[in-house]
């Protein structure tokens, strides 16, 4: 296919950097370089900043029902084009055509939902104390926001922030990974042909670090969103409180499995290892530190071993691919490392450990079993195709393993005990829990973490207050 360069987006219109600069934009799949992404300089940022103010004043006056009307005339954008969409984005990322699909279809119906939720903005009226006296607590757009999207899902990271950003009646710029610019860029254009003013919505690309310390200390900048590593969102979260501007992390995790003796096994088996591959595991909730009942333990490990086996890898543009390469080449070392260390510490490699020839990032589906939990595997996140599989004794053992690392983003469990989910409710430290299936998603569901998963919420109604203020107006009428 013909993959087109990346063009950057401010105040409505797609231009190439002012000084001219690209980066390379590389398949996955082979290592080849097939296109190139504009790299912003301080001359782009300003005008998208300056740009992104003119258009937050323009949208934030639009009634909530157009603004609905623009976003739902995106959604039908983003659905007409899926097919091409999808195409684009697994040449950029390497998963596999299918999953590029679904993932461009979710952002329609992402777009649709916050659409809908912008009408639903309510405020409310304080009983007064005294006569006359009206009370009224508005929601107001919090202003221009800048956001940082990752990788991983190219489309839905950025549908999530810009959706809910413009049914609260903010702009924003975003930048989106320079890895993966094609099918972001792709989703604004949505935006744009559906009517969008210029400058309420921005899309740059460039070195991430000149970027987010420009637009984090740019005064028209008043709310910031990242989606990425701990390290980074910590380095940001620093950057936007020093402007005393709020932030929503959503970070890294190392998602725990429970799997309990009164689970259906094979059902479970099945359903993870087709979770666990999925996007060849580069998913910030992925499930990962499997703890399996005793007696389960080795059904479950065959089971899961031998879907791992089964998986067909290769170019997720090729029909009937089930797991695409790894993003970029240095996943492939990074994992390597982490796997080597556990087998080191004592950890069985039960199969996969290690990148799959030279040409394209490809990357065997792993599973290791039995590993102490001091490697380093069970602290940092792998952010891979690679499942570590351990074994508990009881309850209370298996939830301080599920609670033991300093993340708590997604956890899943699966149990056949009323009793047992119920607990697990109230005992998991993390901001998501599915028990019996895999329920993680859909654009109605807050998601965000605990701990040093980050905190603030996307999706959900709980993500269009992320992108609000809180304002109060006590009033008497005159006499
Ligand atoms: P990284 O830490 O280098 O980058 C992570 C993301 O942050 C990338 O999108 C990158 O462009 C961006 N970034 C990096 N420095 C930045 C800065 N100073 N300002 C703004 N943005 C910046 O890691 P990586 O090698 O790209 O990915 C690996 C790790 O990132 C994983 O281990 C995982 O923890 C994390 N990650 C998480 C998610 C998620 O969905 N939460 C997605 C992608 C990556």
């Amino acid at each position: 296919m013909i993959y087109p360069d990346t063009l950057l987006l401010i105040d409505g219109k797609w231009s190439a950097a002012a000084d001219g600069q690209t980066l390379n934009v590389v398949n996955p799949a082979t290592g080849v370089v097939i296109g190139r992404v504009s790299r912003a300089g301080t001359a782009d940022l300003e005008r998208a900043a300056l740009a992104a103010k003119r258009g937050y004043d323009v949208w934030r006056r639009m009634p909530a029902w157009d603004r609905a009307r623009v976003m739902a005339r995106a959604a039908t954008l983003v659905r007409e084009r899926a097919d091409r969409i999808a195409r684009v984005m697994t040449h950029e990322q390497g998963k596999p055509i299918s999953e590029s699909k679904n993932e461009v279809l979710r952002a329609a119906e992402a777009i649709d939902w916050f659409a809908e939720e912008a009408k639903r903005s309510y405020g409310q009226m304080i009983p007064p104390r005294g006569d006359g006296v009206a009370n009224l607590v508005t929601h107001e757009p919090i202003g221009p926001v800048a956001a940082f999207t990752p990788w991983n899902f190219p489309v839905n990271q950025l549908v999530k922030k810009v959706a809910a950003a413009l049914a609260a009646g903010c702009s924003i710029i975003a930048k989106a990974p320079e890895e993966t610019p094609a099918s972001p860029a792709e989703l604004m254009r949505a935006f744009v042909d559906a009517g969008a003013p210029a400058g309420a919505i921005g899309l740059v690309f460039g070195v991430p670090a000149e970027i987010s310390e420009y637009l984090i200390a740019h005064p028209v900048i008043r709310k910031i969103s990242f989606t990425g590593s701990t390290v980074v969102g910590r380095h940001l979260a620093v950057l936007a409180g020093q402007r005393t501007k709020p932030i929503t992390l959503e970070l890294g995790g190392h998602a725990p499995v429970l799997i309990f003796d009164d689970a259906d096994i094979e059902r479970a088996t099945k359903i993870l290892a087709a979770s666990k591959f999925r996007n060849a595991g580069q998913v910030c909730i992925s499930p990962t530190r499997f703890i399996v009942q005793e007696k389960s333990f080795d059904r479950f490990l065959r089971g899961f071993v031998n879907a791992a086996k089964d998986l067909k890898v290769g170019d997720g543009a090729v029909e009937g691919t089930e797991m695409g390469p790894l993003a970029n080449e240095r996943r492939a070392p990074v994992l390597e490392a982490l796997i080597q260390d556990a087998v080191s510490r004592g950890g069985t490699l039960r199969t996969g450990g290690k990148r799959i020839g030279n040409k394209g990032f490809f990357f065997e589906p792993t599973v290791l079993s039995e590993v102490p939990t001091d490697a380093r595997i069970l602290n940092e996140e792998p952010f891979g195709p690679v499942a570590i599989i351990n074994r508990f004794a009881d309850y209370d053992s298996a939830i301080t393993e599920a609670n033991r690392t300093p993340y708590g983003l997604s956890a899943y469990a699966f149990t056949g005990s009323a009793g047992t989910m119920a607990r697990l409710g109230k005992d998991v430290e993390c901001g998501m829990l599915t028990i019996n299936h895999v329920g993680f998603g859909p654009p109605e569901f807050p998601f965000g973490g605990v701990k040093d998963s980050g905190y603030g919420t996307e999706g959900g109604s709980e993500g269009i207050s992320a992108y609000q203020t809180t304002k109060l107006v006590t009033q008497i009428a005159p006499a």
